[in-house]
């Protein structure tokens, strides 16, 4: 291949098709002149850009190390504004006679500072919070303070909760019980008739609906969550008995995260609205439509319903929710509710980055094989080399076939003993030259046989990526789940490996080995070869939803350094947060290790090695300096 040409001729725009920037960029990502991604978080202003190598070099200089995750506040302000936006055009398109009133759900990423953007950009909108535990319900209540925002209570209550909750009613909150089950409404009537508060209350129900997808399970008759319909009917007779059916005011269902088609969230919805057209028929007050999530992020932004992206865009999704709704309700000569959504993957999934580098790599080694060979070289080997020298376009298949054989015959001999070290290393190096060979000939094939379509992966480098899949992706390990990966500059370059990474904890499973593409999925990554001196940065990208707290301390690398940003309207930017990660000292407190205590015993065993003359006191001195500062620092590898 005439690789100087094409070099030349490789510009960004061809490193935005190999990655797909454009598709899942959403207009937040997008790749400068030079070869940098540059981050557009300001939803009205376009031209507004930060350059994402210029931010890190600007965070290192202030001392923090990879990796790090930053955080965008402005595109969380974007996409709320979006979302809103959004749903009041579909309002006005439709002439539909009720609202729209978000609901963050907290689940998605608890952090403070999530929870504190949101209810202070939401207020425009009285976008409000869900709560799926008690602890949630303590941490909505500190931040909340629209009333007009709605407060949805799911997930199992116990008393305590219920309490919290029929006070924050009489302090003026929306805030509504759904019923997760069927024993719930008990204690909720009971502590309802002790306080003297009426509730406002919601009811789950489980749809039979079920969507294709990931994370699907909350729909369809085995779902854990919600009423069935009889179910229902007994609480509309108690509440009904207890004269308190004007309480129940909102229907909620779930159908799960991340549905790819819109087909299936038009079906759930034409499936919840005869639930609700019932309900108002039985007499309930109603008024509020609570859709859960589900609404999807293009990860892939292939814009299909594969399960890691979507079929739709916000506008279709807005649009068919209120005309599906619409639909039925019209049918019905029902007054048009109030529409809840619990959107959290898409509200926040843009918003953080998470930025490492690739401290090392490996490459299989396709070394030209040496001319002259040891005189005593076996046969086996030699027959191997044979298979090399014939190799041309017309017999790949039997060289492949060829190669496969005497690779395995050179295995089982060096596991009994008849070849060394270094004749098993001479022929796994003929071997990886065939392999070589055979994937630059296939390039001249027109038909490739099925075999060797991937050939090229079995190539394939791996990149040493300074992070910890398990704590910072745990979705791409624990479900298979894509996220956008690229280098974050050089993009004008032309990357020449192909590379699957690995992460730094010592598990074979702290990898990242499937990627994104337009159909299906990528078995390796397009990366520049790393420069002697110079660092090469990649950054994952769409990682704001799930990520950060689902991650585990495995192999003890702890919570990574977190900078939030806030881009201003002239292109200025400012830190605004900074969050240093975990120490080492922090991830071992975790795990019951007392620092201090870990200091002492280890001072007591280089005193030891004093006394027994294997340090001096001085290299003591400075043993105990380097063990104390390790304590004190970064669990990643460090340059
Ligand atoms: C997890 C969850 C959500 C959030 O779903 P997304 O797909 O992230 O929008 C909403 N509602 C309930 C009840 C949930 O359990």
């Amino acid at each position: 291949m005439n690789l100087k040409h094409s070099m030349e001729r490789w510009t960004v725009e061809d490193s935005a098709d190999l990655y797909h920037i454009r598709e899942w960029g959403a207009g937040y990502f997008s790749i400068s002149d030079k070869g940098d991604v540059l981050v557009t978080p300001l939803r009205e202003k376009k031209d507004v850009s930060v350059n994402l190598p210029e931010i890190i070099s600007g965070i290192m200089a202030r001392g923090y190390a990879m990796p790090m995750l930053l955080r965008f506040e402005d595109i969380l302000d974007s996409q709320i504004t979006q979302m809103h936006e959004s749903f009041r055009s579909a309002i006005a398109k439709f002439d539909y006679k009720g609202e729209f009133k978000g609901v963050y759900p907290i689940k998605v990423n608890q952090q403070k500072q999530v929870i504190e953007t949101i209810t202070r950009i939401g207020k425009v909108y009285h976008h409000g919070l869900e709560a799926g535990s008690k602890a949630e319900l303590i941490a909505a209540l500190s931040f909340l303070e629209d009333k007009e925002a709605c407060l949805v209570c799911n997930g199992y209550k116990d008393r305590e909760f219920i309490d919290l909750g029929l006070y924050a009613c009489k302090m003026g909150f929306k805030c509504f019980f759904v019923l997760e089950m069927p024993g719930e409404l008990e204690l909720i009537l009971e502590r309802s008739q002790a306080l003297g508060i009426q509730p406002l209350l919601g009811v789950r129900f489980k749809l039979s609906t079920q969507a294709g997808g990931h994370w699907t399970e909350s729909g369809g008759d085995r779902s854990i969550f919600g009423l069935t319909i009889s179910q229902i009917i007994e609480s509309i007779e108690k509440l009904k008995n207890a004269n308190m059916l004007d309480c129940l005011q909102l229907l909620h269902y779930h159908l799960g995260s991340q549905i790819p088609n819109i087909r299936d969230i038009r079906s759930s919805i034409q499936e919840a609205c005869r639930v609700y057209a019932g309900l108002v028929h039985e007499g309930a007050a109603m008024g509020y439509f609570d859709l859960g999530g589900g609404l999807a992020v293009d990860y892939d932004g292939s814009h299909t319903n594969y399960m890691n992206s979507r079929n739709y865009t916000l506008d279709e999704y807005c649009a068919d929710v209120i005309e599906a709704i619409m639909e039925i309700l019209i049918e019905n000569d029902i007054t048009h509710p109030t529409i809840i959504t619990e959107s959290g993957r898409a509200t926040v999934a843009y918003y953080s980055v998470l930025l490492f580098n690739i401290f090392d790599t490996s490459s299989i080694d396709t070394d030209s094989v040496p001319k002259e060979l040891p005189e005593e070289t076996p046969d086996i080997i030699l027959n191997m080399l044979e298979v090399l020298k014939s190799l041309n376009v017309r017999n790949l298949q039997e060289c492949y076939n060829d190669a496969l054989y005497y690779r395995d015959q050179i295995r089982q001999m060096f596991k009994i003993g008849d070849l060394s070290l270094r004749q098993r290393a001479l022929g796994d190096k003929i071997f990886w030259n065939i392999i070589q060979a055979v994937s630059d000939n296939i390039k001249n094939l027109k038909f490739v046989p099925k075999d060797l379509t991937d050939i090229d992966i079995a190539l394939c480098d791996t990149y040493y990526a300074n992070f910890s899949v398990f704590q910072s992706l745990p979705d791409s390990w624990a479900i298979g789940h894509l996220f956008p990966v690229m280098p974050v500059h050089r993009l004008a370059e032309m990357p020449l490996r192909n590379a699957i990474l690995a992460d730094i904890t010592c598990d074979c499973d702290g990898k990242i080995d499937r990627f994104i593409d337009k159909q299906g999925v990528r078995r390796a990554l397009k990366l520049h070869t790393v420069k002697e001196n110079e660092d090469y940065y990649l950054g994952a990208f769409l990682v704001g939803a799930y990520q950060e707290t689902l991650g585990d301390l495995h192999n003890l690398l702890g919570d990574t350094n977190v900078v939030s940003i806030r881009v201003f309207e002239d292109g200025s930017y400012s830190f605004v947060r900074e969050i240093e990660g975990d120490s080492v000292a922090d991830v071992l407190s975790y795990v019951e290790y007392d620092p201090k205590n870990m200091t002492k015993r280890f001072r007591a065993t280089a005193e030891q090695a004093i006394r027994e003359k294997l340090i001096t006191p001085q290299e003591r001195r400075e043993i105990m300096n380097m063990y104390e500062e390790g304590l004190r620092g970064y669990p990643y590898f460090e340059q």
